[in-house]
Formats: C-alpha cells, structure tokens, sequence
C-alpha cells in the first residue's frame, strides 16, 4: 500500500457507519440505494483497498455517479473527506480497467492546451449550431458522453462561434484609477461556451478597479481529478503553476467557483514532491473568487438605471463547501439599490450540474435539477444567480425545462448591470454589448427568459 493509499484507508476508516448522511444526499434522495450514499461509498473503497472487492458495475456506477457535491462531508461528524475517498476509488478503477482512449485523449490532449482545445470546440459547435450534430459527434466530443446523449444535447442550446480569448482586445483592461493588478483566471465553460460573461466579468473587475491580465492558463484540471485521471490532473496543475508564476498580478481572480476551488487545492496534489507543494501553496493564496474579490470593493449602487425586482442566489458547491463563500455574493447582490434580494429554500443542495454530471448522468441530473426548480419556484424570484459555469447553464436548462418565467445570469452580468447601467452582453455579439438599460430597453429586463 502506497502512501496515497495509506491515506485514503486512514480517511475511510473514520466512517462510524452512523449513517447520517443519507439525509443530505441528493444522489440517495433518489436511488434509496445505500452503495449511493456516502456510508456505501467509505465501505465500498475500503475494501477495495484491502482487496477485497470484485470490480464489476455494481461498484463502478454508484462510485461514478456521486456529484462530489460534499454535502455528506458537511453534515458527518467525522468528517469523512468522503468526496476524496470516491476521487481515490475512481483512480483505482481507472487504474484497473483504464479509460476509454477518447477520454484519455480530452484530458491529455486536448485539456492541457487551450489552443488545442479551442480547435476541436469550434469544431464540434460548427456541427451543433447548423443543426448538424452528427458532425459533432464524428468529431468525437460529445459522444464521449453518455447514453442519454439526444436529450443531454439540449442542455447547452448553442456554442458560441468566437470564444472569450478571441474577444479580448475589444475590451477596457485598465481602470482610471487601479489599486491592484489581477490575473483573470480564464475558465473553460466560460472561454468555449459563455465567452459574453467573461466579457461583463472583465467590466466588472476593472470597474471595480482592477488592472486585469489574461492568463494563459490551461483548464484547471478539475475534470480529469473528477473523473479520477490524477496524472492528468497534476499535469494541468504544473503547467498552471507555472503560466501564473510567470504572470505580472497580485492576485488570481476567476468567476468559476469551481476553478477557484481546484487552483485553492492544487497542494494537496503534491503530497510527495515538496518543491512542488510549495508553489502550489503560494499560487493558492492569490487565487480569489469573483465575489470574494469584489468584498469590500463596491458601494451601494444606484446612479445608473439597472435592473429591478426580486433576486436570488445559488450556491455553486465548490464555492460554498470547498471554499466557504457563502456571504459575499449574497452581500454583493444585497448592495444593488434597485433588486429585492429573497433566499433560495436550500440554496446550497447541489443543482445537478456536478461538471459533466449532467451529461453523463442525464437522469440523474434532471432529478436533482427538479427539486431545484420547485426552491426557484417558491420564491417568487424573477431572477435566478449564481457564481459558476457549470451551474448557470444548468439552472438555464432548468427554467426552460420547466416553463418558469425567471432570467438566470451570472453574478458579473447582474453587476454590470447595476453598476455600469449595460445590459448583458449577448453570446453572438463580440466586442459588443446589450445597451444602456436607459436607452429605452429597460422594460425587456428580468420578465425575459434569457437565453444563451
Ligand atoms: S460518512 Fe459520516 S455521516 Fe455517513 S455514515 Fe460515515 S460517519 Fe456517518
Ligand atoms: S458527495 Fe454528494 S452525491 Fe456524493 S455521497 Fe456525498 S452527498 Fe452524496
């Protein structure tokens, strides 16, 4: 047994069988089946540490379909890492019965390199967009996703045709007045599907005063550890190491809270190469999420028309349990004069998104996502927010799905509205905007289903 393992063995150990955390568990909320809760999942690795545990299916789907939503850890009196120890059983299984060449070839090939990525995304959304998604598919991105592939399809309307790092010489990256100098940490869903809220981000920050450098970063990595590719993974992290060590900024500021959360855990993927840990301890301390930053950064707004009515909030679960930022957007969206804040009834049991989650567990997913949609519901809110990628096109898919009349939008494109008086930009739009809210268009405001 290796010292990775030792650990893990020690963190399974802990789970005192009490059971707890079947009632936070979104996953056995549904199934009632306990190899999906977290007591199932401390058994299960254990033994599959000791060896004493056939790999079959009966271990693999439940062991792959946990969000890593961390709601068990947060309501376990041990505090079992239960979301580590499953990461720990993926890697196993990986290392057992492999991956399917094409998903070793996303967080190999194509994950590492943005340009790379960018290439084969372009691709893929040219087949999407025209209607032609067998193109998409014999490209081989989104067939590596799961059986329930025809209706997952749905859940992103459209790819945009220019990503985020295409847009950047049409925006402002310097304030009037700076009092910082921020890395923009360029977030996968946002550079290849939600490029227009980069853009507002990007308003947001410098408005906030911020002088903003685009970092050419790599995705995260986040997904390949999900899945359990921890080489993958480390490889990310190393070269994102070193791609912000070399970037002239303070800090590293990024709107996906999954992001965030990853880059702030970077150390522990180090555990045996101590020169490595250290940099990835000193690149953790800059890393801020996109509310946490703005705290303390922006008054009450209310010089410029923006938009009004009733809003509320979703916590993404990587910025709320892996990163405990939980008042700052709240705080952020109470400060805009013009919207009535109103709190989401179990705003932080997980939207379904989880990543990929969705796509490759659509059922799953939806389930989830319906017990979100009817909190949405009884709040009355005409606008839904949140603080990832992930989660907005989620919570966007949920309102379509479910015939609400409620806009989803991203922290940032709130904030722009409320400070900077401009409408969202609009996905198709490049170096564009959505107007002025005073330029007579204020009234199409929060009643829209806004799509993306
Ligand atoms: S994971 Fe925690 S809450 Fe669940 S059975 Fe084990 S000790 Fe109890
Ligand atoms: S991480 Fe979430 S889905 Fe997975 S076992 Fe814990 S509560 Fe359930």
């Amino acid at each position: 047994m290796n010292q990775e393992f030792r650990a893990t063995h020690e963190e399974v150990s802990k789970c005192n069988r009490c059971g707890f955390c079947q009632a936070h568990c979104p996953i056995f909320d549904i199934t009632r089946d306990e190899r999906s809760v977290a007591r199932g999942h401390n058994v299960h690795v254990r033994k599959l540490l000791e060896g004493d545990l056939e790999i079959n299916e009966d271990f693999k789907d439940p062991l792959f379909e946990c969000l890593l939503c961390r709601s068990c850890v947060s309501n376990c009196f041990p505090a079992v890492q239960t979301d580590r120890n499953v990461i720990a059983g993926r890697a196993e299984y990986l290392k057992k019965v492999g991956q399917p060449g094409a998903m070793r070839f996303l967080f190999h090939q194509l994950l590492p390199d943005h340009a790379e990525l960018a290439r084969y995304v372009k691709l893929a959304a040219l087949g999407k967009n025209s209607g032609m998604g067998a193109l998409a598919r014999a490209m081989g991105i989104l067939q590596w996703f799961g059986q329930d592939l025809d209706e997952a399809e749905g859940i992103i309307e459209s790819l945009p045709t220019s990503f985020f790092r295409e847009r950047v010489d049409g925006l402002n990256l310097e304030p009037a007045r700076a009092d910082a100098t921020v890395g923009y940490f360029v977030g996968c869903g946002f550079n290849f599907v939600l490029p227009h809220v980069s853009e507002d981000t990007v308003d947001v920050l410098v408005h906030a005063g911020a002088r903003v450098r685009i970092a050419d970063n790599c995705c995260c990595g986040l997904p390949a550890y999900g899945h359990g590719d921890l080489e993958a993974a480390r490889r990310m992290a190393r070269k994102n190491v070193e791609a912000l060590e070399r970037l002239d900024a303070e800090l590293i500021v990024t709107e996906c809270g999954s992001c965030s959360a990853f880059l702030k855990e970077y150390p522990a993927l180090f555990e045996d190469e101590p020169a490595m840990r250290g940099r990835a301890e000193r690149l953790s301390k800059r890393v801020r999420g996109f509310s946490e930053f703005l705290t303390g950064r922006l008054p009450e707004s209310g010089d410029v028309p923006g938009p009004s009515g009733r809003v509320t909030y979703h916590d993404p679960c990587h910025l709320s349990r892996y990163q405990g930022v939980v008042r700052e957007p709240r705080a952020l969206l109470q400060r805009v004069s013009t919207l009535t804040y109103v709190e989401l009834p179990d705003a932080d049991r997980c939207c379904g998104a989880a990543g990929s989650y969705n796509v490759l567990h659509y059922e799953q997913s939806m389930k989830v996502l319906e017990r979100k949609m009817e909190s949405v519901k009884r709040t009355g809110a005409d606008l839904l927010t949140t603080e990832c990628p992930g989660c907005l096109i989620q919570l966007g898919y949920g309102v379509r799905r479910a015939g609400l009349d409620v806009r989803v939008a991203h922290l940032s494109q709130v904030l722009r509205e409320a400070y900077l008086g401009r409408r969202p930009r609009d996905v198709e739009r490049p170096g564009g905007d959505g107007g002025a809210w005073s330029e007579g268009n204020a009234g199409g405001g929060l009643g829209d289903l806004w799509s993306y």
